[in-house]
């Protein structure tokens, strides 16, 4: 965990790297975790949210795979079909990604 080196706030995830939310200090280093994992999953999630330089919250969902309760959330419409939007989960332990359509 890193702090502002300005105001001693804790630093959370930006567009790009990490940033403080109280004065508008950025950190030089890239959020390099999240990056890599989209590689693996990319079959998976089709657009991920990094391109859109979004960071995903994080919601309460049980993992299938380890039954860690946190995941990122995030939802999309499927652009080439006529299917309903789908939610993704990614658990923050195992990094699983659950598609849930509705
Ligand atoms: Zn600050
Ligand atoms: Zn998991």
């Amino acid at each position: 965990m890193d702090f502002c080196p300005k105001c001693g706030a804790i630093l959370v995830p930006k567009r790009k790297n990490y940033g403080c939310p109280r004065c508008n200090y950025t950190a030089k280093d890239k959020i390099k975790v999240e990056t890599k994992e989209v590689m693996g999953q990319q079959e998976f999630v089709g657009v991920v949210n990094e391109k859109e330089g979004e960071v995903s919250p994080i919601v309460d969902f049980k993992c299938p795979k380890c039954k860690n309760e946190k995941a990122y959330f995030w939802s999309r419409q499927m652009r080439s079909s006529d299917e309903a939007e789908s939610k993704f989960y990614k658990c923050l332990k195992c990094k699983k990604v659950t598609r849930v359509d509705r």
